[in-house]
């Protein structure tokens, strides 16, 4: 039976759990260290895996259910910022998760078509 990668669902190889193109953003990621901008990850993201929508399906990734990839490089991004404006958060990948799973449930009421209801909540 051939194993499935965790974070693209492709096939991944024999007795493998992560195929050889997330393994290498996987490493890619590692190789960025503590300081980047979105942009830089894209471009050693499309280094390592020639295919946009597999590199979307791997950011989207959510492997234990802590957030995905892209949950947890925006909560790396949001600490760094934090600390640069002298004001240290403490951004982890679950809330970058809950508030974005927030907001997709409750959008804001200027994304709402039809007339304003000053009642509705
Ligand atoms: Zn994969």
């Amino acid at each position: 039976m051939m194993g499935r990668c965790i974070y693209c669902q492709e096939k991944a190889g024999w007795f493998k759990g992560v195929c050889q193109e997330c393994k290498g953003m996987l490493q890619a990621i590692q190789n960025l260290g503590g300081q980047f901008s979105f942009r830089s990850l894209l471009d050693a993201l499309m280094k390592a895996c020639p295919s946009n929508s597999k590199i979307e399906r791997f950011l989207d990734s959510d492997i234990q259910g802590q957030g995905s990839i892209r949950d947890i490089v925006t909560a790396r991004m949001t600490n760094q910022l934090a600390h640069t404006m002298g004001q240290p958060t403490d951004m982890t990948a679950k809330k970058v998760k809950w508030i974005r799973e927030a907001e997709a449930q409750n959008p804001t009421p200027n994304d709402l078509p039809g007339p304003v209801n000053p009642y509705r909540r």
